[in-house]
């Protein structure tokens, strides 16, 4: 058969109206609408003269043929969400690039109530004015961290507002309590976090000014003391959260600093990172210090994140001092970083879950709490499942999950691993493959082998990992 020609090519197209009157689209029309199947029908007719353009395409017989198709497939591409689930096989609990920390029933439960319809949040249906916002967790956060009374018999006043992330909360509090004057940071302590939140930059963006003590692994409570001025305005404690120093260091204990703090009369704040609301000794994890903790040595100021440890939605909180708090609600900026109905939806029914110490309600306390048996347990099952597969070999190993998020950077939890590889693949295909699953699932190689944690899988997804396993072994027979 003699090749069209790139002007026979051109003629035997269909033009656009002819496409979707076929019957085919017509009816596909009729289920999703014209506008997504025109312009879909647009798209592939514009891919096929690209195609006859470039001499790619000799001749049409069998793409006219499939035109429907291809028309149908891609108006599916096109509708689809971008942001959708996928399954956490990496065994990193608070995991950024994979949304942090997936929320509770219950959490999801509110969101939907309140947000389907009209809601109280800024309304006090008590004398039906105008309400504030915070009160909803305020109250939950007063019962959780539940501080004991100071020296004078009151219970110190303390009061928590929330904005968009712990960034803008760090942000809030050095531009309300310092700007134009000083902040003093030790120089172990200038972190940066994800590649976009540093000290140093979001202190310039707060007009404070940045004086940096001691050196990276040695600070000491005499040089906060010597760098305090008539221009300080504030003393900066940050969570290293992703690194630790070890070796020859020192760090002013935090009472040293609260003594300092009172002695001066200067707010000290403390960008905790994480904020945990739970004891994790419990947990067996050490080296993070919790929320309550850093109240009660005297800490006037505390940030940290909804979606780290706490295990709730993206947010930022500051809780200390009601003074310095309402410093902060006052600032013009703070209704710019507040959050919506949806954020304090999940928010409360978090903190419900903390409260009523239904700690297994909580997703990223529950996957803490799981232990290695548990997890061997459902890994022997999806193995001895896959047995069959003879493309695939899969085995059952050791290993440890992390917590991630900037939390307790050197804390692990024992764990148990399929470690699998593939007759024909190599793991970099195999990893890819699992990508393509819906849901796509997330993994990692090691030694030739790609590692699944069962740990950061929701049970119910079990099923899915061994399905993607078993047709991944398929694809390459
Ligand atoms: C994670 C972290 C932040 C940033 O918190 P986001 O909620 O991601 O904005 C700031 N400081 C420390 C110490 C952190 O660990």
């Amino acid at each position: 058969m003699k090749a069209a020609s790139k002007s026979e090519l051109y003629r035997k197209l269909p033009s656009v109206d002819e496409l979707i009157r076929t019957p085919e689209l017509a009816a596909l029309i009729a289920r999703e609408g014209r506008r997504p199947v025109t312009e879909a029908a647009r798209d592939v007719l514009e891919h096929l003269r690209t195609e006859i353009a470039a001499g790619s395409l000799h001749s049409l017989d069998t793409a006219i043929a499939g035109l429907p198709i291809a028309v149908e497939q891609q108006m599916r591409e096109a509708t689809r969400y971008s942001l959708h689930p996928v399954i956490n096989a990496t065994g990193v609990i608070l995991h950024t690039n994979l949304g942090r920390a997936p929320l509770g029933q219950s959490a999801l439960d509110l969101i939907r109530e309140a947000a389907s319809g009209y809601s109280n949040l800024e309304f006090d249906l008590a004398d039906g004015k105008r309400g504030e916002r915070d009160v909803h967790v305020d109250r939950l956060f007063r019962k959780l961290l539940n501080l004991p009374a100071n020296a004078s018999g009151s219970a110190p006043e303390i009061s928590t507002i929330v904005v968009n992330n712990n960034a803008a909360a760090v942000w809030l509090a050095l531009n309300t309590l310092a700007a134009g004057g000083e902040v003093i940071v030790s120089r172990g302590e200038l972190v940066e976090i994800g590649g976009s939140f540093r000290i140093p930059d979001v202190m310039a963006q707060s007009n404070g000014i940045l004086r940096e003590v001691g050196t990276t692994n040695r600070t000491r409570i005499s040089d906060y003391e010597k760098a305090i001025t008539d221009k300080t305005r504030l003393l900066l404690r940050v969570h290293r959260s992703n690194f630790e120093i070890t070796g020859f260091t020192e760090q002013p204990a935090l009472e040293e600093l609260v003594a300092l703090a009172r002695v001066r009369n200067l707010p000290l704040v403390e960008d905790l990172g994480s904020g945990a609301l739970l004891d994790l000794h419990t947990l067996g994890i050490a080296g993070e210090s919790g929320v309550a903790e850093s109240l009660r040595a005297g800490v006037h100021v505390v940030t940290y994140s909804g979606d780290k440890l706490l295990g709730g939605p993206q947010a930022g909180m500051l809780t200390g001092r009601t003074d310095l708090i309402d410093r902060m609600r006052a600032n013009s900026l703070f209704r710019a970083l507040r959050v919506d109905k949806l954020t304090y939806s999940a928010l409360e029914a978090t903190l419900l879950a903390y409260v009523k110490q239904d700690h297994d309600a909580v997703p990223i306390l529950r996957m803490m709490r799981l232990s290695k048996d548990d997890i061997a347990h459902r890994a022997h099952t999806i193995a001895k499942n896959l047995q069959a597969a003879s493309h695939l070999t899969v085995a059952e190993i050791d290993g440890e999950s992390v917590i991630g998020g900037g939390a307790a950077p050197s804390a692990v939890l024992p764990t148990c691993l399929l470690a699998v590889s593939a007759k024909h693949r190599t793991a970099d295909e195999l990893l890819a493959t699992l990508r393509t699953a819906d849901p796509p699932i997330i993994a990692r190689v090691a030694d030739g082998r790609v590692l699944l944690d069962l740990r950061t899988v929701l049970p119910e997804q079990d099923a899915a990992v061994e399905a993607a396993l078993r047709s991944a072994a398929n694809a390459g027979s």
